[in-house]
Parts: C-alpha cells; structure tokens; sequence
C-alpha cells in the first residue's frame, strides 16, 4: 500500500514508513525498499534470493515543502549467487538513490540545473543546495551535456565573432629586450542571428583552420541552409567563410564601420592637438570639449547641437579645426550611407553617397581618413551586402555581454572547456524556455 508520505516525497522506488522529528527537529524519513527491481544484480540482472546483511544510506534530498529533510534508507545489502557473475554481493538501489550515491538523482540535477538554467554561480548553487564546489560542477557539467542539443538546429543567417578569453599577459624577454604576448587567449563564437538558438558552439583561438574546422564539422545539408554570414571587418574569418560556406554572402557588421570611422575622427583630433599645440588634449581645448560629440551621429543629436559643433570647429584656427571638421564630415557622409541599409536604396542613390565620401576622403591630406578610405574600398561588398539585407551581428555582440558577465561572476575560469559550457548554457537559456516568463 502507498501510504500519503511516500505519495508525498515522489521517490519513486522508495517506501515512506514514518517520519520523526530529530533532536533539532528536523524531519526524517524512514525509507524502505518498494520497488522487486532494486534487489536485481547490477552486473547480471537475476534477482538475489540470500540476504547478507542491512544497511543505512542517508542521502541527501530536495527539501520537502520548504524545510530541510533528512532521509534514512534502512536497505538489504544481497548475495548474487549467480554461477559466472564477477559480482558477489550488492546493496540496493533504486533510480533516484544509484549504488553508493550520497545525494538523490534529483538533488544532483536541480543543483546542476540553478547553474545551467537559472543563471546562478556554481559558488551560489552550492550554498542553496547545502552541497560542495565540485559535486556542484559535476553536476552542472551532467545537466549541461543533457540539454545542450549537439547539433545546432538549421540557421539561416550566421554570426561569427570573436571574444577575448581572460587577459592578455607579457614577459619581458631578457634576450631581445622585449616584452612578449606569453597569453593572449580569445575564443571564437558562433551565432545564429535569426532564430534565436543563441551561441551555437565557441572554439578556442582565432585562426581560419580553426573556423574551418568547426564548419566543416557540420552536416553539408546544415551548411547549405545558411545564406547569408555576419562578421566583423576580420580577413581571418573572410577567408574561413569563403572556404567552408561558399555559396553564402558575407556581411560586414555596420556596427564595427561605425567604430572605425570614429577612430579615424579621434586620431585626426589627438593628432591635431599635439602637432599644434604640442601636447595631449586638455579640458579647457574646445576640440576636447567636443570629443564625445563628435563621434556622435548627428542624426541622433539635436539640430542646435550639430550647429554648436559645425561654428565651434570653424572658430578654431584653421590648421587645428579644419581636418578636425573634414574627418568629421566624412564619418558623417559614412554614417549617411550606412543610414540607407533596410530601406531598399537603388544603386545610383548609393553610388552617390559612396563617392561623396571617397571624394571627402581624397581631397583631404590626412592619412587616417585615406586609411579609412581604403578599408572601406578592401570591405565594399561586404558593406554593399549590408546595405541590402540589414544583417547586423547585434546578436552576436548581445551574446558577448554574456560571456563577460559569467565570467565575472565566476571570477574567471581556469578550465575553458569549463567556460564554453557555461557560457553555452548561459546563452540558450531564451531558446530552451527559460527567459520566458511565463
Ligand atoms: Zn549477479
């Protein structure tokens, strides 16, 4: 008969016969064997006829109906007497409670689970779950390999980025006098950027066998299905899609053009300012003051602020606030460009703006916008494929504030292999249904 305690606790397996408060009154509950299987040899299945002694595990539990509860499994340790089986005795064992195992199955699972699912550090899971660091890891490594999918569903538009594993760290070289890179680790991420599966998988290092590999690792009928692959202005990753994904259009994320314009705006500034006035910037130089707007769109700023700008950098003397203004101008004539992206542009449209930037570029004399100007030229269809299909790899980048996060929560990982698990885990989490809140 199920008596309602057992009902209760939900072991399955396992009898509840009385529960008794302990001298600090805790609960405990007596437990016996309810289930013929358990007395089964592991090793030849036959069950055992001859009793060879009593026993007493003490697993540890979930708690039942939020207190703390201790179990006590009073369980027979058994003969095989089975001719040719290695195994000569055995105790009892059921699902929840393995053969020698000191936590309940779904103990060990809900541990690994708050890691995995619910975002938290295994340092956090250990102490809700009154269990210790490692069997806390172990557990989320079990969970994690459970229900992270192998393979990666089909993706149609893919985003592959790279992020900087821990920090970089140098030695100084007696030999040559110089300091060396001894670690500079990164690894390489891949996204799906249309239905939200998350990061698909990361690899370490940053080299074009390396995402070569890992695509060709894929089913050719996966690798078909993706049209179109989102990177950052990175020839390495150029070159590992063109290998392996040939038939897809290769976008350039506009995000990272945006940026490098800036920079060529922010070198001009910093170089203007220490040619002419012999120093670094400093808070009472106007070109200073204005260094946040000016890598600011203009579209986004207000109208009365764009102007400030404009007469601030003509005010200037000439030497110091023109190329400031030119550089300035064509970051602007760049962003002018990128604006047309997901609003079906016609060529000529685009060609215009195209060579009014180029046009800006070349009748300056400034290095850092033919720079820009040049990359720019190398990257065109990359940007050109951009401007049709608004594939950005925003996605991506969401994705990296992730796997900062975790790892600043964990304090930094020793183990990569450790880090990609849980920064998979970490970044499916929306796909596997636990973002969402209901
Ligand atoms: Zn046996």
């Amino acid at each position: 008969m199920v008596n309602d305690t057992t009902r209760l606790l939900g072991l399955d397996g396992l009898a509840a016969d009385r529960v008794e408060l302990d001298s600090d009154g805790v609960p405990v509950v007596g437990l016996s064997t309810a289930d013929e299987q358990a007395r089964c040899c592991p090793d030849c299945g036959v069950r055992a006829q001859r009793v060879k002694g009593w026993v007493t595990t003490r697993p540890r539990d979930l708690p039942v109906a939020g207190r703390a509860t201790r179990l006590r499994w009073r369980k027979r340790r058994w003969h095989c007497d089975q001719a040719g089986c290695p195994r000569r005795t055995f105790t009892e064992h059921v699902a929840q409670v393995p053969a020698r195992a000191r936590l309940t199955a779904r103990l060990r699972q809900a541990a690994g689970a708050a890691v995995a699912d619910a975002g938290r550090t295994i340092v956090q899971a250990a102490r809700d779950h009154g269990l210790s660091w490692p069997v806390v890891a172990a557990a989320f490594t079990a969970h994690a390999e459970q229900v992270l999918p192998d393979e990666p569903d089909p993706v149609t538009v893919l985003g592959i980025d790279e992020v900087r594993r821990g920090k970089p760290r140098w030695t100084f070289d007696e030999a040559t006098q110089s300091w060396t890179t001894t670690a500079d680790r990164w690894h390489v991420g891949f996204c799906d950027l249309t239905d939200g599966q998350g990061l698909l998988a990361q690899i370490e290092g940053r080299t074009s066998s390396a995402v070569t590999d890992w695509l060709r690792q894929r089913p050719a009928a996966w690798r078909k299905q993706i049209e179109a692959v989102a990177i950052d202005m990175c020839t390495v990753f150029k070159a590992a899609v063109r290998e392996a994904l040939p038939h897809a259009i290769l976008v350039v994320d506009h995000f990272h053009v945006v940026q490098l314009a800036n920079r060529a705006v922010t070198e001009v500034r910093r170089r203007m300012t220490a040619t002419h006035r012999g120093r670094r910037g400093r808070a009472s130089d106007p070109e200073w003051q204005l260094r946040n707007r000016l890598t600011r769109s203009a579209a986004r700023m207000h109208a009365r602020h764009v102007d400030r700008l404009v007469d601030t950098l003509t005010a200037l003397p000439t030497r110091i606030g023109a190329p400031i203004l030119a550089a300035w101008n064509a970051k602007e004539d760049l962003l002018d460009l990128l604006a047309t992206a997901r609003t079906h542009p016609d060529r000529e449209a685009i060609s215009r703006l195209l060579h009014r930037f180029y046009t800006r570029c070349a009748t300056t004399d400034l290095p850092e916008l033919q720079r820009l100007a040049t990359t720019i030229e190398t990257w065109w269809p990359q940007i050109l494929a951009f401007l049709h299909t608004g594939i950005t790899n925003a996605g991506s980048e969401g994705t990296n504030r992730v796997i900062k996060t975790i790892a600043r929560d964990a304090y930094g990982f020793r183990n990569p292999e450790n880090q990609r698990l849980r920064t998979r885990a970490a970044t499916t989490r929306r796909h596997r249904g636990h973002l969402n809140p209901v």
